[in-house]
């Protein structure tokens, strides 16, 4: 029986990653990426796998979830994390990379790969099948085929990210926040409110026009949905806009006093265990330093506010994965189509490249004729998993980009007194439950061996 051939649309982290690991499964694959004869307008280098902004692959750390998500990859024979180490440079306990070499060692080790044979070409349209594609395009994916991807995906792909910060629960000030949601629908106390009086809510939108804004690229001249307005831009269209848009108190009456606050931030649930909370609403160019400093120093209750996530609002070509795509990351309508990478709606290198490593493990199951194996839920591939599925979010969330965090992962269970002591539990999980997932010799399709 032949060698199985697939498409691979896409040379950055995503599709470099799925390549090798196709790959290296025994299969033969086309990869198409559109440069150098066409680039998107952040990439600039010609060769594959281009970090298009930092050089970090953010912390090595495996007690920072990004860090287990380094340490799992580097078992599974990661391309992207092998070459990460190989072109190291010193920047403390953050995996940082000279891009250049990164980008032109990933490229010689596909190019060298026998089975795979890169083709420079704009793909215009999502092929048909029956042949297996995987399209790994990225958050800057063109027009022409992000359209075809838009009518594959009805009305859910989505082209900027609008992302509020997300706070630890248990750095939120609980004498402060009430548990309340508006009118008491819901089982009445969904949310956390953190209510201000009306000298502190003025304080509160002149910190925001006064905060330094993160300024746009050149391609992305802010157009935003009036339903998804900056929180900063809604204060620089009258001081009481915010008071009448996500901050607005009514039904909230705060249940010690009885009384309704002037404003309130509304702090929704992340995940199903409320171990993080997210700020409705709150989607904002503010950089980062502002945001810290602006949440704690004006928000009451959130002084000793830990950031899981900050906000953020940028192109980015995402579709609702959950809704879109099944378990195995193909398309529900068309199952002949995977997707990996930033357009998924994971957010960041090393999730990109990991989420690569996934849908090729899911096309090599395909290929095979087995069903697919999902990673382990309590792993950090499980935990992204789990926001590619929808499983890690409460019901009605509104999708959004995100980077691999410990609020993705399932519940620790027992007691673990501290930070560092969960995160120790999360990591000593992780690391036992990944270990039968890793068969990297023998996950192959079908009638293929490893060469
Ligand atoms: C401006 C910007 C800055 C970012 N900065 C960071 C950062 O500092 N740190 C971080 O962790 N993440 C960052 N990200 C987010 C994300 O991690 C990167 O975008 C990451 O590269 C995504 O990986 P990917 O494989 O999904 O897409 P990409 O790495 O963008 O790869 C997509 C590839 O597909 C090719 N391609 C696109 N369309 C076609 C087509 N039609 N036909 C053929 N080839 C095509 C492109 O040329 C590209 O090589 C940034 C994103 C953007 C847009």
């Amino acid at each position: 029986m032949g060698r199985e051939r697939v498409t691979v649309v896409g040379g950055g982290l995503a599709g470099s990653e799925a390549a090798w690991r196709l790959a290296q499964g025994g299969v033969e694959v086309e990869l198409v990426e559109m440069k150098p004869g066409r680039r998107s307008p952040a990439h600039v280098l010609d060769g594959l796998a281009e970090l298009v902004c930092s050089n970090s692959l953010r912390s090595d750390n495996p007690h920072n979830a990004v860090g287990l998500l380094h340490e799992e990859l580097r078992r599974l024979g990661s391309l992207v994390l092998s070459a990460a180490d190989a072109t190291r440079v010193p920047a403390g306990d953050a995996l940082a990379v000279d891009r250049e070499r990164f980008s032109a060692l990933v490229t010689g080790r596909l190019r060298g790969h026998p089975l795979v044979r890169v083709r420079q070409e704009e793909l215009l349209r999502l092929p048909e099948g029956p042949g297996l594609t995987l399209v790994a395009t990225g958050p800057l994916t063109g027009d022409a085929l992000a359209a075809d991807v838009a009518a594959l995906a009805g009305g859910r792909l989505h082209f900027y990210d609008a992302i509020a910060p997300i706070v630890a629960a248990d750095s939120i000030d609980m004498s402060i926040a009430y548990a309340r949601s508006r009118y008491g629908k819901g089982s009445g106390d969904d949310y956390l409110n953190l209510p201000f009086d009306e000298g502190q809510y003025r304080a509160f939108v002149g910190a925001l026009l006064a905060g330094e804004k993160v300024a746009a690229h050149d391609f992305e001249e802010p157009r935003y949905f009036e339903g998804c307005l900056p929180i900063e831009v809604m204060a620089e269209r009258g001081a009481d806009v915010l008071a009448y848009g996500p901050m607005k108190p009514v039904g909230l009456e705060d249940p010690r006093t009885g009384r309704r606050p002037f404003a309130v931030v509304q702090l929704r649930r992340e995940d199903v265990a409320g171990t993080a909370y997210n700020l409705v609403g709150f989607q904002t160019r503010l950089t980062w330093t502002e945001q810290r400093r602006i949440l704690r120093e004006y928000v009451p209750g959130l002084a000793g506010a830990e950031f899981v996530r900050l906000g953020q609002i940028h192109r980015n070509t995402f579709l609702e994965a959950p809704r879109v795509l099944a378990p195995d990351l193909s398309a529900r309508e068309r199952p002949h189509l995977f997707f990996a990478g930033q357009i998924t709606g994971v957010e960041g290198y090393v999730e990109s490249a990991a989420c690569g490593h996934l849908a090729a493990r899911a096309m090599l199951d395909r290929l095979a004729g087995r069903p697919f194996l999902p990673p382990p839920a309590a792993t950090a591939l499980g935990a992204l998993h789990r926001h590619l599925t929808g499983e890690a979010h409460p019901p009605g969330y509104d999708y959004q980009p995100t980077n691999v965090v410990f609020a993705l992962f399932p519940p620790l269970t027992g007691r673990h007194r501290g930070k560092a002591a969960r995160k120790d539990a999360h990591a000593e999980r992780a690391r036992k439950e990944i270990a039968p997932w890793i068969d990297p010799w023998t996950h192959t399709a079908r009638g293929a061996a490893a060469p």
